[in-house]
């Protein structure tokens, strides 16, 4: 009897690059019901990156870059949980419940798609005091800080206190700094009229990169550009310096100029998942799984790896590796579904070529940047680009309803600034509540509630 082919794919990751396998497969294997694919990730949800910005800058709800993963799949199989171990002897990945227990998942083809993490360059103190603008958990940390801010500084009378709530620092100067600088300074001001004891130039926004200009994913125009319109909007963007240490009331800058603020963005890093480092594949020696352009990792049969997490070879650019970027990850994850497939059916794969469409980033309120192919774009042409592309982008129907809105009710009626606030009842309750059995006679306290009772 003519035994069946190893069908069971197993995906570790839920970003762009897992999530895009996974949907690659469903849709090519429609009709074949014997390829079971399964994706665990450490949160239910597929978070699209690109809106991120929009959420710290309050534009888009918080729930609305992010959609279900159960929600995105036909067939596919999802398991919320962390991949902690591989056995690539038994072709078996130990996977982590939320509830404490574990699994063992066995493979026939396993896909690595969890990511990067952000790189501090060693600076203990900058990973310590900073934020990150990666998560979604950190969009709202950020939104929610700015705002408290806001709030400390309009009933703040030290003005050097008050000049140290409102001045907030972006690290690194590339596509996410620009952006999360550009947004910050927009959700600020824009919040502003509902604070009358602020006046805009009490507020500072600074951008600290190191190279001699921003944005090294564009040409030198454009990124000059970028660096006009922020400093037309009153960011104070320093090139030619870096950050080189923070503490929780201050920036250190390498010149020794020390600017003291509540808030440091730390966008500048990448560094490899540790994950990675220590699940026994192959790496390039600095911590990114190595792979052919096929996408499969040497000497591991089975073992595919794509996204941040791989160095995968550029086949237009001999030597060079594909960039972290979701639209690359995106086209990756088509092929290596298309690879995967093949390889089941014992047809020959083919080698990942794909080369840049073009970029778009914000630069806040109307204003972005753009290559598309030959055409460069600058202003409000390349944010409306950006604004149409990326609704198009966002996956399903629903989601790109409820950002189209959010934008609209955005432009008439301006930003909600109102704190998410997550205390429970409960942790209010002693400060809040009379208490329900009476107070010994002679508590001072007895009096107070009872003429807070009449
Ligand atoms: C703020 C921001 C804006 C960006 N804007 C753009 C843009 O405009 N255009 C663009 O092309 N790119 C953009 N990018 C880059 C893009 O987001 C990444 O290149 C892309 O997300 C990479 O996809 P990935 O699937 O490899 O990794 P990720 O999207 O990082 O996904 C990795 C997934 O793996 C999960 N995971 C990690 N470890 C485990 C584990 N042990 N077990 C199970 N699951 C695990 C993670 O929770 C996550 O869900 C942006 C990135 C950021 C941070």
């Amino acid at each position: 009897m003519e035994s069946s082919p190893p069908r069971r794919v197993l995906i570790l990751g839920g970003g762009f690059a897992g999530i895009y396998t996974a949907l690659g497969i469903e849709r090519m294997a429609r009709a074949d019901d014997r390829v079971e694919v399964t994706l665990v990730s450490r949160e239910n949800y597929f978070l699209f990156t690109p809106m991120l910005c929009e959420v710290i800058s309050s534009q888009i709800d918080t729930t609305h870059a992010i959609n279900p993963i159960r929600r995105m799949f036909r067939r596919a199989r999802f398991v919320e949980g962390e991949a902690d171990g591989i056995d690539l002897q038994r072709r078996i990945v130990t996977v982590l419940y939320p509830n404490g227990q574990q699994d063992a998942y066995p493979y026939d083809h396993l896909v690595l798609a969890v990511g990067a993490t952000t790189g501090f360059f060693g600076m203990q103190d900058v990973q310590q005091h900073a934020i990150t603008a990666k998560t979604l958990g950190d969009a709202i940390y950020l939104r929610n800080w700015a705002i408290e801010l806001l709030e400390m500084a309009a009933v703040e009378k030290d003005p050097a206190l008050r000049a140290e709530l409102l001045t907030f620092v972006v690290g690194g100067g590339g596509f996410t700094g620009v952006e999360v600088a550009g947004e910050l300074n927009d959700l600020v001001h824009r919040a502003l009229p509902a604070y009358r004891t602020i006046a805009p130039s009490d507020v500072r926004v600074v951008l600290v990169e190191m190279k001699s200009r921003l944005l090294p994913e564009f040409n030198e125009r454009l990124a000059t550009f970028a660096m006009r319109a922020l400093r037309a909007r009153g960011v104070d963007v320093r090139v030619n310096t870096a950050v080189a240490g923070a503490t929780d009331r201050e920036v250190r800058i390498k010149d020794g100029d020390a600017i003291p603020t509540r808030t440091l963005v730390w966008t500048s890093g990448v560094a490899p998942h540790a994950f990675v480092s220590h699940c026994g594949l192959p790496t390039d020696g600095k911590g990114w799984i190595t792979v052919d352009a096929h996408f499969r990792v040497p000497n591991c049969a089975g073992v595919w790896a794509l996204g941040d997490c791989a160095r995968v070879p550029d086949g237009l650019h001999p030597g060079k590796f594909q960039p972290a970027l979701a639209q690359h990850a995106i086209r990756e994850a088509h092929q290596l579904a298309a690879n995967i497939l093949a390889t089941m059916r014992g047809e020959p794969t083919r080698p990942f070529r794909y080369r840049t469409m073009g970029q778009l980033a914000t630069l806040g309120h109307f204003n972005g940047i753009g290559t598309l192919g030959p055409l460069q774009v600058s202003g409000f042409a390349a944010w409306a680009i950006w604004r149409t592309y990326y609704l198009w982008r966002l996956p399903r129907l629903e989601k790109r309803l409820r950002v189209a809105t959010d934008w609209t009710v955005d432009l008439l009626f301006g930003r909600d600034i109102s704190q998410i606030q997550t205390y429970r009842a409960s942790e209010v309750q002693e400060h809040d509540a009379i208490p329900e059995v009476a107070p010994a006679s002679g508590d001072p306290k007895a009096r107070d509630r009872s003429q807070t009772r009449t």
